[in-house]
């Protein structure tokens, strides 16, 4: 039998860095040039090293090389890449079935996923929840939905937003380069307004939550008028625009005024909510309810699954046949689900996260006071990160100084991740079944690629 000899995940994995050859290895290398001949070039790879297991904190390739996790596959690993109730549900279901299609013949664990966001949402009121098969989808259908149940076209995003890769979604993202550039033309109806994003204030800080909030105020009663919009879409920390955490107060404000006007709130909670930061939903941590909620990347921990999540009567106001797909809420993905609200459960790893955060905050922060190169940290929970810039105070980005610090941290076995509209921030989001152990020796290694990149600049 051929995988009889490779690698298993699960606790079996050894929790430890190794490195055993160049990275990418030589046996990674034989496999991207085979990608090369048979993968479209536009499908990139930030660490092309092929993964034989993973779990725990780690990530073992195909040369044998085993690194520290800090990427969690995008934060969708939360509960690690092959937690015992993930595996172990998704394996009993496909010896079940596989497929029925939830729009011929339903089953129960759709319904089980479905009654857990529901009681877990910070949305008042009665709630449903439909399921999909990405993130992308589910955004989609959160405007299909706000649509349908206000009547009105218009969709305001934020500056610094990602919401997918689809037309719409792309169209809701707001950088060009690699997202949108040649793919146009793009969606009508969408507004974009300034993100609360206190580092790039060009006030300051202090006065950011408050002039975003004018600043949406006139996008949405001068420009494009509040009777012409359905929603506002935004998440309660931006992920690919670099971990932008909103300036205090300012969901609030948005949430206020959206209400004021008749206009909904969707949270994208793709990237922060299930136990990311520490709470359920990202939202929790600034006290706000939205009208809709949408989550996809951690809710199963590696299977294809998303969800809107949203108060009844709107979620109602779609008639029969306008909602779903062929495999929205497929059973396999619906008991990883129920997995992974297991393993947060029983592992408390909301607390996890919380300790985690606090462990990451703490290294960046003495790592900021040494080096005037990181500009900012931030973060919730397992969800931090840090902006690189040509020196303190300056705050012009530093790219190229962020993707060798990156390929340092990747040839020394820790994967980290970069985003920012600027190129320029290095985000951590390990899975919160990596080992203290780990967590720390990543950091080490962070410490040393910043201290060794940094010099290099001058
Ligand atoms: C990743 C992401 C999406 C898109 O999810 P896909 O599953 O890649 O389609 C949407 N919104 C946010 C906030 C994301 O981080």
């Amino acid at each position: 039998m051929p995988g009889a000899t490779r690698p298993v995940g699960g606790p079996q994995l050894a929790q430890i860095r190794r490195v055993v050859s160049e990275i990418p290895g030589p046996r990674s290398r034989e496999l991207l040039a085979r990608q090369r001949t048979l993968v479209p070039a536009g499908v990139g790879a930030t660490l092309p090293v092929f993964v034989e297991a993973a779990g725990g904190g780690v990530i073992v390739d195909a040369d044998g090389n085993s690194f520290i996790d800090f990427g969690s596959g995008i934060a969708v690993t939360t509960v690690g890449n092959s937690a015992p109730a993930v595996a172990g549900r998704a394996a009993a279901q496909l010896s079940r079935f596989t497929h029925t299609c939830f729009l011929v013949n339903p089953y129960e664990s759709y319904l089980d996923v479905c009654e857990k966001l529901n009681t877990l949402a910070p949305i008042r009121g009665d709630k449903r929840t439909i399921l999909v098969n990405s993130g992308a989808e589910a955004v989609e259908n959160a405007v299909k939905i706000a649509r349908a149940a206000t009547g009105r076209p218009g969709i305001v995003v934020f500056d610094h937003a990602f919401h997918g890769r689809t037309l719409l979604t792309m169209t809701l993202t707001a950088k060009n380069k690699p997202y949108k550039q040649g793919f146009g033309p793009f969606a009508p109806e969408v507004h974009r307004a300034p993100m609360a994003y206190p580092y790039r204030w060009p006030t300051g800080p202090e006065n950011c939550a408050e002039e975003a909030a004018q600043a949406l105020v006139d996008l949405l009663d001068r420009q494009v008028g509040a009777e012409n919009v359905a929603a506002v879409l935004m998440e309660p920390i931006q992920g690919e625009g670099g971990f932008v955490v909103p300036a205090p107060g300012f969901l609030k404000q948005v949430a206020a005024i959206c209400r004021d006007r008749g206009i909904l709130l969707i949270m994208d909670e793709v990237q922060a909510g299930m136990a990311r930061t520490g709470r359920m939903f990202a939202c929790e941590h600034e006290g706000v309810q939205p009208d809709l909620i949408t989550t996809a990347k951690g809710l199963a921990g590696g299977l294809p699954l998303g969800a809107v999540t949203g108060r009844a009567e709107l979620m109602d106001a779609v008639p029969a046949g306008g909602l779903g797909g062929t495999y929205s809420g497929n059973p396999v993905a619906c008991e990883a689900a129920l997995g992974v609200f297991e393993e947060i459960e029983e592992h408390d790893l909301l607390e996890r996260a919380r300790e985690i955060g606090d462990t990451m905050l703490e290294h960046l922060s003495a790592l900021a006071d040494t080096h005037e190169v990181i500009g900012d940290v931030r973060g919730r929970g397992a969800m931090v990160a840090v902006e690189l810039v040509e020196r303190h105070g300056d705050r012009v980005p530093a790219p190229d100084l962020t993707a060798r610090i990156a390929r340092r941290c990747h040839e020394n076995g820790l994967l980290v991740l970069t985003a920012g509209s600027y190129g320029n921030v290095l985000r951590f989001l390990p899975p919160l079944s990596i080992p203290d152990a780990l967590l720390e020796e990543g950091l080490a290694i962070l410490s040393e690629a910043v201290a060794q990149e940094a010099a290099a600049t001058g």
